[in-house]
């Protein structure tokens, strides 16, 4: 039995079904916790709207953790000299965590816990953020997988693990008021469209199970309904674990049987989360190189000026426009829209898939190591699943089918409010007077397309085509 222990907090914001902290607690008589902003050389650093999130639910944990009789206390630096200092500071024998996938955080994790060894430091570590971690499940060959589908098959066959109820504490003590650097007054404003923390992620679950799940299908695809479960930063900081999410899931089947369809179809929306850290842990640096390297001879455009179109949600093509300000608004994006804007920039656009990926890094608060690389470089057509380069959306009919009246674009591009369903995906073909009689002035008051949708697909199947076929 260690007399001293201490959690280090990565992406497991929550006290339940935390097998770190439960093991730190039914272990030690003594724990701490700590959460590093990391600043180590070797490690990705957060983007903007992700860092607002963390410092609000680092301020909700540590009011959790208080009532465990844990004291949380958060440092930026260099992780990989802050965990052995902190340790040797306060006589910690046991430092407890839970993994991560990446290769240079595991990488960095394995150093730690060399040099805490070699200080005389026990060091544990425990899955929370996976259903099964990528070495569990293999194909028949023995090998990793590629291919989403035969994935799930094999996933949705295993026994998931049930979480672990709360763990005890040592009584309560009180919460020290965390010092963290304001965040910016846009990171400010999204923030004020989340309720942010493990008891919100759990109230978010429970109300879309009630509501949400019994009609996921059919509204799962339309952006302008509320019709996902919003879970994704919770996941993305740990607030809530898959585990909880899965058998959360399960018992309502049980219980409902007309849920199963839609029960199923969710959770294998949950396993692509799992599929995605499968390819973080088993290829190579996923968010700077393709999958596929045969992508990596293409020839991407140098167009600053798209870019920043783009990133503005001034393109000129209302969906994609409608989604990257609803991203800027809300440091979140409709998963449909999300393919649509990835599409458009790294086909349409021609310019390479990192920039996106590196735009949604910064500003989605569900900013994800293993998903959003991985959904990147799937709509690129670089990706291990990935559609083929040739299937290229199109925003126009893409926008007609899943936002039929335009609900969606005429809420976060109001300059497009007053125009008729059937131009508001293409205002460029509407006659003169019917745009004059909605107020726009197209190359004034909206912008006119940046790109041509025909020519740009074909470019784009051309520079992508003559590159990648096998
Ligand atoms: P729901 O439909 O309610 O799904 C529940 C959970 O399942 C999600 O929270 C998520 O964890 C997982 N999930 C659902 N769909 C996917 C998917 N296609 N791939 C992987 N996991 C999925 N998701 C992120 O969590 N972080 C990212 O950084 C991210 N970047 C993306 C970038 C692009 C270009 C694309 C096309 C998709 C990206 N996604 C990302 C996946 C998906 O868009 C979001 O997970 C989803 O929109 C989150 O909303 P939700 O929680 O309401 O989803």
């Amino acid at each position: 039995m260690s007399h001293s222990g201490l959690v280090w907090f990565r992406d497991d914001l929550r006290t339940s079904d935390n097998p770190a902290l439960w093991a730190a607690l039914e272990k030690c008589d003594d724990v701490r916790a700590i959460y590093i902003i990391e600043a180590d050389a070797n490690l990705r650093p957060m983007g903007g709207a992700a860092l607002a999130w963390l410092k609000e639910s680092l301020k909700l944990l540590s009011k959790d953790l208080a009532r465990l009789g844990v004291a949380l206390d958060v440092f930026n630096g260099e992780s990989a000299e802050a965990v052995a200092a902190y340790t040797q500071e306060h006589s910690v024998e046991a430092v407890f965590w839970n993994r991560r996938y990446g290769p240079a955080e595991r990488d960095h994790d394995a150093a730690i816990k060399k040099s805490l060894s070699g200080l005389g430091v026990a060091v544990s570590s425990f899955n929370a953020s996976l259903l099964m971690e990528p070495w569990e499940i293999k194909t028949k060959s023995g090998t990793s997988f590629s291919v989403f589908t035969p994935f799930w098959k094999n996933l949705r066959g295993q026994n998931i693990a049930f979480p672990i109820n709360p763990p005890k504490g040592h009584g309560r003590i009180k919460a020290e008021d965390i010092e963290l650097e304001p965040h910016p007054d846009w990171a400010d404003r999204l923030l004020g469209n989340w309720k942010i923390g493990e008891t919100a992620a759990h109230d978010k679950l429970a109300g879309f199970l009630e509501q949400g799940l019994r009609t996921y299908q059919k509204k799962r695809d339309l952006p302008s309904e509320d019709g996902t479960s919003g879970l994704s930063p919770h996941l993305r900081f740990g607030e809530i674990g898959p585990r909880q999410i899965w058998h959360a899931v399960q018992h309502i089947i049980e219980a409902k049987h007309s849920l199963a369809d839609e029960g199923q179809k969710f959770l294998s929306e949950l396993a692509w989360r799992d599929f995605s850290y499968h390819l973080l842990y088993h290829r190579d640096d996923i968010a700077a190189k393709p999958m596929q390297a045969r992508f990596s001879e293409i020839e991407w455009r140098n167009a600053p000026k798209s870019l920043e179109a783009w990133q503005k949600g001034q393109t000129g093509i209302p969906i994609i426009d409608a989604g990257m300000r609803q991203l800027w608004a809300t440091g979140w994006m409709h998963n449909r829209v999300r393919m649509l804007t990835a599409s458009l920039l790294s086909q349409n656009l021609l310019i390479d898939w990192r920039k996106g990926e590196a735009w949604f890094w910064d500003t989605l608060v569900d900013a994800d190591p293993a998903n959003n690389p991985a959904s990147w470089q799937w709509v690129a057509g670089c990706g291990a699943d990935a559609a083929p380069y040739f299937r290229i959306f199109n925003p126009v009919t893409q926008g007609q089918k899943f936002d039929p009246d335009g609900a969606y674009v005429r809420r976060w591009v109001p300059e497009l409010q007053k125009l008729d369903a059937k131009y508001i995906h293409n205002p460029w073909d509407a006659r003169d007077d019917v745009l004059e009689k909605a107020g726009i002035n197209l190359g004034k008051s909206y912008p006119k397309p940046i790109v041509d949708l025909k020519s740009s697909r074909e470019r784009a199947l051309e520079a992508l085509g003559t590159r990648t076929r096998a």
